[in-house]
């Protein structure tokens, strides 16, 4: 994925917080308990338009299709991997 962007500090995990600055910066909070998943799958990457919010139990199922969508979600890129997202996530 194109446009990552990258913070001088070296971070750990996927809910660092300058990750968690940069989606707030944009998005203006998150929502209680959520964890920011990256659609970059680049855990350092603090581009918000790689960013997504939500439950960790929802991550962790994202990350099992995630796998196996990771080549079709990389093409979508942006906005239209957002609404693929949710489409997978509310189906
Ligand atoms: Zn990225
Ligand atoms: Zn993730």
């Amino acid at each position: 994925m194109k446009n990552c962007k990258f913070t001088g500090k070296t971070t750990k995990g996927f809910c660092s917080k300058s990750v968690r600055n940069a989606y707030i910066k944009k998005y203006g909070s998150i929502p209680l308990g959520f964890v920011i998943h990256h659609i970059c799958r680049n855990p350092k990457c603090v581009n918000h338009m790689h960013l997504v919010a939500m439950p960790p139990s929802e991550h962790i199922r994202v990350h099992r299709l995630y796998n196996a969508y990771h080549d079709h979600l990389t093409q979508l890129y942006e906005e239209r991997a957002r609404k693929e997202l949710d489409s997978i996530l509310n189906s």
